[in-house]
């Protein structure tokens, strides 16, 4: 009997090769034949810490010099946490109270591993960063050579507990086919260097670990599965059949509409200059998403303005052929903590003060932000818009709309908490569009945690209740007569994204690679097909009976 595991699916794509197992294990004699590594004192053993750590951060830098944009940037937050002077002093507490320098610094590392961990979200991810740090300061101290990702001697799909930015960094999608990982969620730095690279991607894959080095496994990036030792010939008719898709739809140059001419903008979700200059190239529209927040991960304080106009103009300079970007005002907070403007002391940090509702705490940030886009879009000669995250209310879209328009810019807000989806039509009478996010729409109306991977079931994107808030909505677009975007993850689901369409969302904001098949399959249909497919997923119980009337409706 064939083994089906099943995990996220985070990076589309279909491969078929055997494993190759990532350890991230310090040889047990090596750290046996160090034992107590012979310190005369605290500050001998101490000192060989900081050497350890000051040599694992130096390759971690090194690493980033050579990687850049998203990469670069998660390798030097890795350096950054190695020689974190919290941790430091964690390690120095435990010698102190008189344990060696081993298990001092393992109990060091899980003590923040704990902290991390209970304060959810982005901040749990990085647990999968402490323990990676971990094996390699161990390998230094011990003499052994860092853990990570062997390199594979024939093509691959590398299988892993999960993988820390530095080993993903270097990865090299020519032998490396596919990504399994036991543990993460769609948001993990696995996850964002995947899609990075191309690289098809199941996470939170239960079982994983359990395969052996060398069995031959199919993985489906779409479907988040991966079959092991299937039948030869359909796996590889299965890839060939993947390769076929992925070139005919290198043949899609947009613009987006349906079969029967029904206009949808199909626009980019980009995170920087590089992501924005690379999705420049694809057949969009635009940015319709640009995730402000994304370039400020690893800052301590807030950038000047002009600093921040330099940063936005890069990201608006490709589209200064007369397309068009939405860049969204910082939504710091929860699962993106900003060092300079997220508040620390949340019990409740996703219904806490995040995105817009900063601005009440700190209305300089938000202006001076605006003040920044405003200069870039000046600057590059690009129509610029601007969009605030987390409106909950029509008087919080009026606030935003006056500051934004007081600055030339056009100004939108993104409708993803369940009051904004039943207000929409108030909040369209204060700005000029919206964009529906369905990532945290769908969190806040099944209440469940958009990153816990055993709640995967209920912010499934095919929720019809969530369907449900996009259509009110989409309504509530056509009535005033004003463009209603989707810019989650919904959008970039080719069936899914015919359903929005027959919802009546007018636009479409996605990953640049997932552009041409959403655009493909909607060539392929009329806007009839599109509205009955919504229709059938709307009248379904559950996500699944959502999905398979949509599909039958499609066909
Ligand atoms: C969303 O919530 O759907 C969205 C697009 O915003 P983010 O994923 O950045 O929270
Ligand atoms: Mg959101």
């Amino acid at each position: 009997m064939v083994t089906l595991l099943h995990g996220t699916p985070v990076v589309p794509g279909i491969a078929y090769g055997p494993t190759l197992v990532a350890s991230d294990a310090v040889p047990a004699e090596a750290v046996a034949a160090y034992g107590d590594g012979g310190h005369a004192d605290v500050d001998a053993a101490l000192a060989a810490y900081d050497a350890a750590t000051r040599a694992v951060a130096d390759g971690l830098q090194r690493r980033a010099a050579s990687a850049a944009g998203a990469t670069a940037q998660v390798l030097t937050a890795s350096a950054g946490l190695t020689t974190d002077r919290g941790l430091r002093s964690a390690v120095s507490k435990h010698l102190r109270a008189g344990e060696d320098l081993v298990p001092a610094l393992g109990a060091a590392i899980e003590q923040f591993v704990t902290v991390f961990t209970t304060q959810g979200g982005l901040m749990a991810e990085r647990a999968t960063d402490l323990r990676d740090i971990h094996g390699r300061v161990l390998a230094h101290l011990v003499g052994a050579p860092e853990p990570g990702v062997p390199t594979p001697e024939e093509p691959s799909i590398l299988v892993a507990e999960d993988l820390a930015p530095a080993d993903t960094a270097e990865l090299d999608p020519s032998v490396v086919l596919a990504i399994v990982t036991e543990r993460g969620g769609p948001t993990s730095h696995t996850a964002i260097i995947a899609r990075q690279l191309g690289i098809p991607c199941v996470v939170g894959t239960a079982g994983a670990l359990d395969l052996a080095a060398g069995v031959r496994v199919l993985v489906d990036g779409t479907a988040g599965t991966a079959e092991v030792e299937p039948d030869e010939a359909t796996a590889t008719e299965r890839v060939a059949e993947h390769r076929r898709q992925r070139a005919a739809l290198e043949g899609w140059s947009g613009p987006g509409s349906t079969a029967d001419g029904h206009p949808v903008k199909l626009l980019a979700n980009v995170a920087d200059g590089e992501s924005a200059r690379t999705a420049g190239l694809e057949p969009v529209a635009g940015v319709g998403l640009f995730r402000t927040e994304l370039c400020f991960l690893n800052r301590d304080t807030e950038p000047s303005v002009d600093e921040q106009a330099a940063i936005y103009a890069e990201v608006f300079t490709p589209y200064a052929d007369e397309r068009e970007v939405v860049a969204r005002t910082l939504d710091a907070g929860s699962d993106k903590p900003i060092a300079f403007a997220s508040h620390t002391d949340e019990d409740n940090p996703a219904l806490g003060v995040r995105g817009y509702r900063l601005c009440a705490g700190n209305p300089g940030l938000l202006e001076r932000q605006l003040d920044a886009i405003a200069e870039a879009a000046r600057r590059s000669g690009v129509a610029t818009s601007v969009m605030a995250p987390m409106i909950a209310t029509p008087s919080e879209a009026r606030a935003f709309a006056t500051l934004a328009r007081a600055r030339g810019l056009r100004a939108g807000v993104m409708i993803e908490v369940p009051s904004a989806a039943i207000q929409a039509r108030q909040i369209l009478d204060e700005v000029d569009f919206c964009s529906l996010g369905t990532n945290d729409l769908t969190q806040y109306t099944m209440a469940a945690d958009r990153m816990a991977t055993d709640l995967a079931h209920l912010t499934d994107p095919w929720q019809p209740a969530v369907l449900h808030l996009v259509s009110l909505a989409a309504a509530a677009g056509r009535a005033a007569d004003k463009p209603v975007g989707v810019c989650g993850e919904a959008a970039a689901d080719p069936q899914l994204a015919a359903v929005l369409v027959g919802l009546g969302v007018t636009s479409l904001s996605m990953a640049a690679a997932a552009v041409r098949s959403v655009g493909a399959r909607l060539g392929d249909l009329t806007l009839a097909q599109c509205e009955a497919a919504a229709a059938a997923a709307l009248a379904a119980p559950d996500p699944a009976s959502a999905r398979t009337a949509a599909t039958t409706a499609l066909a």
